[in-house]
């Protein structure tokens, strides 16, 4: 059994206080001051609860030029996020339960972060998805080796339903996007060839389905009602860039960059609490892939710029830190059922160190990713000093140890 008390200035119920932190196992036990009787263990700077990404693409197994499970997972460990869910649109989808068995063999114990793995909706292979998955994804348009499932009727609700795991939706609508369909040369014609009324379109198909728990994935416009029982996610990229800034080929994503008013009335829903979950869909491709805006593939790498691109939002206060801890941490840790994302008793001990006057700017060349080159390069950014996972100090003064600790969600209750 291990023991040990973190003291530190944490934050805890919404607000920073200084207090000691005795974990046992892993596992918050206790919270409160004068502990005594076992070894302290003094944190530095702003002790956060660690980050949950339920949105990244390894690519791995298939695409490992791309990225694969250790340069993605070390990558999230640099970035505050010790857990990470995956998605399962691999180069041979993850779409039935022998899939899943290998991939999740070829990525236990190489995986730096915990993590899960989700199953690919393909409109009729419910009985094949194995029970063991994390998530469902649904792509109702087409993406990145996708299966598209146009529509959700009520058989389709009913058995994704069953699976009582987030059922998460690429949403736009494939009708619509074949509609706009153009050869774009730039980031404006890629928003004009898949505008947002697809999205809203489908968006909207899937808030009134009848699944518990319903993600719409990457909204880049606030259009759902916030009384919806709907999750909705967000992307630092969806909040941050528009389609005038000049991107080219490193801004082509799905769904696309917006114009910049719609990009600020998106960023001003997310201050104000209006999102559920932050996931960086990190989705990363070879330099290659990158080359000519018409030809390139859809996707933006930022599983390690996630966090840090928002404290510095926080440290200028721009961002309130509440709504930071709820999106990155607490809510996605919620969402996918695991006891993670708050400094409380009966929660893994997953924290971040961070010290908000330590600004820095994102240096594409000093991320982890096998593809790490960004649209946010040069962005201010506040990146961990110490991340802690289960306990176990795993980022230390800004270096990532070398073993890969995490483990699969499932293997965690
Ligand atoms: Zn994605």
């Amino acid at each position: 059994m291990q023991e040990t008390v973190y003291s530190g200035i944490f934050y805890y119920l919404g607000e920073f206080r200084e207090l000691e932190v005795l974990v046992r196992d892993g596992r918050i036990e206790r919270v409160g001051m004068d502990i005594r009787g076992f070894p302290v263990k003094r944190l530095p700077g702003a002790v956060l609860p660690a980050g949950t990404d339920i949105h990244v693409h390894f690519r791995d197994p298939g695409e490992t030029e791309k990225e694969d499970f250790e340069t993605g997972s070390l990558s999230a460990i640099y970035g505050g996020t010790t857990t990470v869910f995956d998605m399962p649109n691999n180069a041979v989808p993850v779409d039935n339960y022998e899939v899943f068995r290998e991939k999740l063999a070829r990525v236990r114990g190489r995986s730096y972060a915990d993590f899960g793995l989700y199953t690919m909706f393909t409109g009729s292979n419910e009985e094949v998805i194995s029970r063991e998955t994390s998530g469902i994804k649904v792509f109702m348009g087409g993406s990145t080796n996708s299966v598209v499932v146009p529509e959700i009727d009520e058989r389709k609700a009913r058995a994704l339903d069953s699976f009582n795991v987030p059922v998460a939706f690429h949403a736009e609508d494939q009708g619509c996007l074949a509609a706009h369909q153009v050869e774009a040369r730039d980031t404006r014609e890629y928003n004009r060839s898949r505008p947002l009324e697809c999205e809203v379109a489908a968006g909207k198909a899937v808030d009134s389905l009848k699944i518990r728990k319903r993600v719409v994935a990457h909204m880049t416009y606030p259009y759902l009602s916030a009384e919806s029982s709907v999750v909705r996610e967000v992307t630092p990229h969806h909040l941050l860039l528009h389609d005038s800034m000049g991107l080219g080929p490193l801004g082509k994503v799905n769904p696309p960059l917006r114009d910049k008013p719609t990009v600020e009335a998106n960023l001003e829903a997310y201050l104000r609490g209006y999102y559920t979950v932050l996931s960086s869909d990190h989705a990363p491709h070879t330099q290659e892939d990158k080359e000519e805006f018409e030809y390139a593939r859809a996707g933006i790498v930022g599983v390690e710029t996630r966090i840090p691109l928002m404290l510095a939002l926080v440290k200028k206060k721009v961002l309130d830190m509440k709504v930071l801890i709820e999106t990155a941490c607490s809510n996605p840790a919620e969402v996918m059922g695991i006891r993670k994302g708050r400094i409380d008793v009966g929660y893994y001990a997953d924290f971040m160190c961070v010290d908000l006057n330590s600004m820095r700017r994102v240096n594409e060349e000093r991320l982890h990713s096998k593809n790490p080159w960004t649209p946010f390069n040069g962005f201010d950014a506040v990146f961990p000093e110490t991340v802690i996972m289960r306990g176990q100090t795993v980022l230390d003064r800004y270096e990532a140890i070398e073993e890969p600790l995490g483990e699969f969600v499932r293997d965690l209750k």
